[in-house]
């Protein structure tokens, strides 16, 4: 049922009501966002509604972050749920002789190649959102940290040296 990452989903979209539950655990290895320093594991189910894929799952991993005051490494245990809907278009073979249904494809951010589910992708998308926006090592913003000791004091608004820059460039515009 799963190769190359793939998913194939027919199975839940051509049988509306038929859940399946599948295990999965990968070192994600197009992960360029996040760095991981163990697989993430956990299980998907799908299931169709007739015009809906549902995809529920849960996951986790570990993985290191930057400290957002002192930069220092920080690595944390990571926790996350998949509950997404997508629209299913045609019907299902289990009720037609001449079509069948495929989940339709989003634009942007492709999770799907025809009604396979790209695993790592969805994965990805799960994994991205669930991290801590500004994570501190044990430290915390006020503590005596060794490494943030010779750094100018940050808050959690300051804005990056990127930031800083994309602003000078706007106010530049005309
Ligand atoms: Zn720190």
């Amino acid at each position: 049922m799963k190769r190359d990452g793939m998913l194939d989903l027919n199975d839940a979209l051509q049988h509306p009501g038929r859940v399946i539950s599948v295990d999965i655990s990968t070192d994600m290895p197009g992960e360029a966002d996040v760095e991981l320093t163990a697989p993430i594991e956990g299980f998907l189910e799908a299931e169709s509604t007739g015009n809906q894929l549902l995809l529920k799952g849960e996951f986790k991993t570990r993985c290191t972050l930057q400290c957002a005051r002192c930069g220092g490494p920080l690595e944390q245990d990571l926790s996350f749920e998949i509950n997404e809907d997508f629209p299913v278009d045609g019907i299902a073979s289990m009720y037609a002789q001449d079509d069948f249904a495929r989940v339709v494809a989003e634009e942007d951010f492709p999770i799907f190649e025809e009604n396979n589910l790209i695993v790592e992708a969805l994965l990805h998308q799960g994994l991205i959102v669930s991290l801590p926006q500004a994570p501190l090592c044990a430290y915390g913003w006020d503590g005596d940290c060794p490494e943030a000791r010779n750094l100018p004091r940050a808050t959690p608004s300051s804005s990056t040296p990127l930031e800083s820059l994309a602003s000078l460039l706007e106010e530049e515009q005309p």
